[in-house]
Order: C-alpha cells, then structure tokens, then sequence
C-alpha cells in the first residue's frame, strides 16, 4: 500500500509525509457525517447555491496556489494544473445555479390515471456518500463528486489517492471556508485498505469510485455485498479514428493533444489511433513528426508541453509494456525510452503494427503512448475500435455524413466526439460502459445519481 505523501515526480523527492487517519478518527469522521447529514438535508438550494459560490470565488482567486500544489503533488504542467483549478471553478457555478432545476419534481402526465388527484417523483439525498478518487485531475475529479454531491444535499467522505494529500485535504478546506457546514465534506487520509471498513459502515448510504477496474471491481464487489448503490468511472483505451475525407492536419493536430494531456495519463486520452489506408502514411509521418517535437521537462516551465508521469510504478508499467510490444514485432516510431535524469519521464512514444496477440492491442496504457492501426475500411475501423473491453470516450475524424451516423451509432462508448477529442463538460453526462465502469457523472444525470427518486401519491 503506498504511503500517504505528496513525492515530487519531477524529482523523485519526496516532499511531505502525512499519517493515516486512526480507527478512532474515522468513526469521528463517519459520526460526525452522519450528524450532519440529520440537518443538512433540510437546507435550501438557495443556501447551498451560495455556499457553492462562495467556494467557486475562493477557488477562483487561489487557482495560482492551488496549481502550484496540484503540480508538486503529480507533476502535471502548471498550465494544465491552472485550466483544472479553473474548470472547477465552473463546475461549482453550474450546480450553483441550475441543481434546484435539476432535482425538480417530476409530475406524472396524467394524475388520474393512477388514480391520483396528484401523484410526482421527487429526487431525495440519500446520505453520506464515499468517493474515492485519483490522483489524475486531483482537483477536478474531486470536485465533479461534490458539487452536485452537496448540491443536492448529500454529505461526502473523501478518499483520495494516496499521493494527493495536500490536494485532498486542500478540498476540504475550502469547502468549510465557503461556509458548508463542519462535517459536510471531510477528507479522510486513508489508505485503500481501509475503505472496507467505510464502505460496510451502515451510516454510510453510497459510494463514487473513479481509479483503475481492480479497484472498481473491488469497491463494488463490496457494495454489491451490503446493497448499495455506486457509481464506478474505470480505465479507458479510447479509440480516435481518422478517415480520408477528414481534415488530416486538424485531427493530426488534435491527435497529439488528444494523447498527450495530463501527461498521456486521462482515461479519456485518446490512445489507439485507427486510420484509414489512404491518409495512414501521411497521418503517421506528421504524427510522428508533432509527437517528437514536443518538450519534455520541467513542468512548471510554462514552455514544457509534457512532463514527468505521477508515480514511479506509473513509469515502470508504461515502460513495460512498450519494451514488451517492441519485443513481440511493434516497431517504435519515436521515443521508447524512459528520459535519463531523476523524476519519472517518459517522452511521447508512438508505436505502429501493433498485431492482436501483443498486450499492447488490449491494454490501456497510462502514459504518452499511441498505438496506431491501418484499417482499409469504415467496418475494420469500428471492428477495431470494439475490440476492447473498455467503452469510455471515443473520437471519429470524417466530413461523411453517413460516416458520422454510423460512428455515433456502432462504436460502444459513453460518448463519442466527432472531428474533435474527449472533453468532460459540467454539462453533459460522462462516464462509461463495458469495463469502463457504469452510472454516469456531471450534468443532471450525475447529481441523480445520488439520489432516492421517491414517487409521491395523493389520493
Ligand atoms: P487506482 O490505483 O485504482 O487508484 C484510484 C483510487 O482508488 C485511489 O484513491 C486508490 O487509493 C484507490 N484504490 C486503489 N485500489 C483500491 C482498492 N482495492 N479498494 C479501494 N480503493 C482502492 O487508480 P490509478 O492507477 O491511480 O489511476 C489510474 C486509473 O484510473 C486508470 O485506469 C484511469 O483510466 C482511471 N481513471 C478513470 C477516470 C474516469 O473518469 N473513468 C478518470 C481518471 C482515471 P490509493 O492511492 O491509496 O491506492
């Protein structure tokens, strides 16, 4: 289990240690929730609302800090860092402002024909809600469970990873100073094998994971075994296809950022490229040519594009598994080989003739790794795009219109973008199928999700 401490990537020093909560703290921690939850449920979205704004006001003018510590801690460039802290900035204004419109009644279409004078749905919380999050978007991943977590009246207990402490215990604060009360939202410094023990705690009503699927299956193995409910947002091998009637140089383009963001390690980054015959050569030569140029280094220089990967082990896996490729026949079309110099990086690595028997065709790999396809038609682009147990984020590149539909239609995903990459939006529901986990985040079904959809019947 690793250790609860914030360790600089860009180094490989570690920087601050934190100790894990005890038995005593958590049931505190679970107690005080539970308290909390008696009364807090009974507050109004306008009070909640304000207190959300208030957290987008404090979040918005400490964004530079909160970068700062969000790079430290997992070596994603400052840039990034800074548009993260920013976009859950928006994240807390969205369900300020339209949870009450959300989580609004749901009439029946006609009381009398269940013999009702009125009969409606309404969205109740259901309690004190567990997340357990990544160190990826250590802020934003936090902050889309929250927001509407809180909005619509639930407490949280966060369990972040472990390498994010600072982040984790950063979102609590904030939080208590916007005003939700004491017990609303608290951080537990946990490790991973102690979320057994808060996930059967009988006080607490639901759980959220987004990590890797041994820890999803894990989580709802448990959940399953005490009957609740859990929303899981697992790993994804995103497919991003390119036909001859798109815009080459604009999916190139794309394709490199698509790829490369957050230091290749989203579980939306587009990472298998699938590209038609004709445009293939000419994908892969300015492919290669963009991918190579990019600056690995300091990621708090703003003129680094890529920087280290989070954990040692993080660095270790995506080696291995590009070693072992090209081991097996993959040819490296450029990097492939780990940066000699302390901290964890690994320079943009694209990888061709990638054949079905190698890992690489099935693995999802955590890093700035693209494995490109040739496909001589529409039907082996979807064949290859399927051939996977991830369905999270998908990206089709075509100015065909029946292309277009086919791809919305066939590729199995949660969602799909068409001539542009995976973005999650406040707005519009994220989340995946298959192995990529199930329920959905953001936008109304999100703040749903924790919710007792209670039907109301009057005589
Ligand atoms: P991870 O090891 O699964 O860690 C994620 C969280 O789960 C951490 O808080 C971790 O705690 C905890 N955890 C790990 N094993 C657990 C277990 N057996 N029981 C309970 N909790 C457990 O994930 P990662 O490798 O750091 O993150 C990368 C993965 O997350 C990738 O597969 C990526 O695609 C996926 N991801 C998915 C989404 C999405 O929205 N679908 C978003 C971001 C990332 P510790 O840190 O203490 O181990």
């Amino acid at each position: 289990m690793p250790a609860i401490a914030t360790t600089n990537p860009a180094t490989g020093e570690t920087v601050k240690t934190f100790t894990a909560a005890t038995e005593t703290q958590i049931e505190a921690a679970i107690a005080r929730a539970a308290a909390r939850f008696a009364d807090y449920r009974r507050t109004d979205f306008a009070q909640r609302a304000r207190w959300t704004h208030a957290a987008a006001d404090l979040l918005e003018a400490e964004a530079d800090d909160v970068a700062a510590m969000m790079t430290l801690e997992m070596g994603k460039t400052l840039t990034s860092a800074k548009a993260e802290a920013l976009k859950c900035v928006k994240g807390f204004r969205f369900y300020a402002d339209h949870s009450e419109a959300l989580l609004a009644d749901e009439p029946a279409p006609d009381a009398s024909a269940v013999n009702a004078s009125k009969a409606f749905a309404r969205y109740q919380p259901l309690g004190v809600v567990l997340a357990v999050m990544p160190w990826n978007f250590p802020l934003w991943q936090a902050v889309r469970f929250a927001a509407p977590a809180l909005m619509a009246g639930n407490v949280g207990l966060l369990k972040h990873a472990s390498n994010v402490p600072q982040t984790a215990l950063y979102l609590e604060d904030l939080l208590s100073r916007a005003g939700f009360p004491d017990g609303c939202f608290q951080t537990l410094l946990i490790g991973s094998g102690a979320v057994e023990r808060v996930l059967r705690d009988p006080r607490v009503a639901a759980a959220t994971l987004t990590g890797s699927e041994p820890a999803g299956r894990s989580v709802a193995a448990i959940a399953g075994d005490e009957v609740k409910h859990t929303v899981l947002e697992l790993g994804g091998s995103d497919p991003f296809i390119v036909m001859p009637s798109a815009d080459v140089d604009a999916a190139v383009t794309t394709a490199v950022k698509a790829r490369v963001q957050n230091n290749g390690q989203s579980c939306i980054a587009a990472k298998r490229f699938i590209v038609h015959t004709d445009v293939y050569d000419d994908f892969v030569t300015e492919f290669t040519a963009q991918m190579s140029a990019l600056r690995v280094g300091d990621p708090t220089d703003p003129d680094t594009d890529v920087g280290p990967l989070a954990t040692e082990q993080g660095r270790d896996e995506v080696e291995q598994q590009v070693d072992t490729a090209a081991a097996a026949g993959a040819v490296i079309q450029c990097g492939g080989k780990r940066l000699d110099r302390p901290g964890w990086f690994y320079p943009p690595t694209v990888i061709t003739d990638i054949t079905r028997d190698m890992a690489l065709f099935t693995e999802e790999v955590f890093g700035p790794v693209a494995s490109v396809y040739r496909v001589a038609d529409i039907d082996e682009a979807i064949e290859i795009a399927n051939a996977t147990t991830f369905g999270l984020g998908s990206n089709a590149w075509t100015r065909d219109d029946a292309e277009i539909s086919r791809f919305a239609d066939e590729i199995e995903a949660g969602q799909v973008f068409i001539n542009g990459m995976t973005v999650s939006y406040p707005e519009l529901p994220f989340g995946g199928i298959k192995r990529s986990g199930y329920g959905r985040e953001l936008s109304g079904h999100g703040i749903r999700e924790f919710c007792n959809l209670k039907t109301v019947w009057v005589a």
